[in-house]
């Protein structure tokens, strides 16, 4: 095989390309893989941009299920992704979710818990009561009580992200610092790829991990994909009255989610209708003082004092058909597969989808069957339903 071709090409290296690249080396270590990333410090990625949770409360079976597959793989991914004496501390912290619900949305509440339990979750129901008694810095007034997700939690998704790119080195996949300005075809199969750097590489198989840059690369080929880059804000808040313990990932009915960070911070965000379409990054400190700060005060009265550290902002790659994985070959291209539009819940999709990917790729049968995700749902406009998202 020549040195610009080879068995796959892997566009993009951020959470969805390493995983894709680390389960394929460990499926077959003789592949020639090659991922393009252009930027190797990942100053943009969502991966490094994230908060980094992780949860089972999903209404939709194959996110449930694609969440156990990631706890099992998070128990052991210290030990599995060591290269050498190296070991990635991904300090995965089991610290709870908890999901407020209100009048409107306790039926589809209720029905994902029972869905979670039919799937042997770990999910509890908890009265207002339950949540003063646990968490009584919360005035829980006007709900219904809320989702907890005992075994839920964050991990630092940094690390995570140097685990699976390291130990897919290891194994043999090429990272290139270079750019992926056309997914080339002939007769509607995949001939390879061309780069911004002038090169060619020649595969039969090309992978879009692009994550919120997912629409312009398919756009290459011909292909549009609704996933829209849709901007979302953190912030970071040192709150006068600190809590006694870690506070779960509490999501507001309205969408606002916080939780405790290392050094007794807050990190807090809410996805907004007005979050803006582009690749744009700045954070704005009015939207969390004049906007989210009064949310957070009327739900945790003690936080109504507090200092606002700092802030980011990353995109959301956005399906717009239905906030859910993109996932196999796009039908009308041989050989051009997608892991693209995971919103904001890709991260901790990575086992599952990188597995999954690899077993496409390979032909091999599936761990999990997400046929579901098929992009041939995207071109029927066949939505999926999931009621989770956040
Ligand atoms: C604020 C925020 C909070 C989030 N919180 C969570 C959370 O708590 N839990 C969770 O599970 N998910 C969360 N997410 C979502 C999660 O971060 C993403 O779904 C996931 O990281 C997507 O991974 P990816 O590899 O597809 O994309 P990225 O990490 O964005 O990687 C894509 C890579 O493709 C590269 N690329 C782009 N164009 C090209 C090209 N032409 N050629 C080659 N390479 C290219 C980019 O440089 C980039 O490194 C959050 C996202 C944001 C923005």
């Amino acid at each position: 095989m020549n040195k610009n071709s080879c068995d796959v090409v892997i566009v993009g290296g951020g959470v969805m390309g390493s995983a894709t690249a680390y389960y394929l080396m460990n499926h077959d270590d003789r592949l020639n893989i090659i991922v393009v990333e252009p930027d190797p410090t990942y100053s943009k990625a969502s991966s490094t941009l994230s908060v980094g949770n992780a949860r089972i409360q999903f209404s939709l079976r194959e996110n449930i299920q694609i969440s156990q597959y990631t706890f099992e793989v998070l128990k052991q991914f210290e030990e599995e992704m060591m290269v050498d004496d190296n070991r990635p501390n991904i300090s995965f912290r089991r610290e709870g979710n908890l999901f407020l619900i209100d009048r409107d949305n306790r039926s589809l509440a209720r029905e994902a818990i029972a869905l979670q339990k039919r799937l042997d979750c770990k999910v509890e129901w908890w009265s207002n009561q339950k949540i003063r008694e646990r968490y009584p810095l919360f005035e829980p007034k006007g709900l219904s009580g809320g989702s907890f997700g005992p075994l839920d939690g964050h991990f630092d998704a940094y690390a995570f992200l140097m685990g699976y790119k390291a130990k897919a080195r290891s194994l043999g996949a090429n990272y290139i610092k270079d750019q992926v300005v056309e997914i080339l075809t002939d007769s509607s199969k995949v001939t390879g790829v061309r780069l911004a750097s002038g090169e060619s590489l020649s595969t039969g198989l090309v992978v879009n991990c692009a994550g919120a840059w997912a629409a312009d690369v398919a756009r290459t080929a011909g292909v549009h994909l609704p996933v829209e880059p849709i901007k979302r804000q953190v912030f970071v808040l040192d709150t006068a009255i600190k809590p006694a313990g870690p506070l779960p990932l509490t999501v507001l009915p309205s969408g606002l989610y916080f939780r405790t960070e290392t050094g007794g911070l807050i990190l807090l965000g809410k996805s907004m209708p007005e979050d803006p379409v582009g690749f744009e990054f700045s954070w704005d400190d009015k939207r969390f003082t004049e906007v989210l700060w009064p949310e957070l005060a009327a739900f945790v009265p003690a936080f109504d004092t507090l200092k606002l550290i700092r802030g980011w902002a990353g995109l959301y790659a956005v399906n717009t058909l239905d906030g859910n994985a993109i996932l196999g070959e796009w039908p009308e291209i041989k050989g051009f597969y997608l892991a693209n539009g995971f919103s904001g819940h890709g991260l901790q999709q990575a086992p599952a989808v990188g597995r999954y990917m690899s077993e496409l790729l390979l032909d091999l049968s599936p761990k999990i069957d997400l046929s579901n995700f098929h992009a041939e749902r995207i071109l029927a406009k066949r939505p999926l339903s999931e009621s989770g998202l956040v």
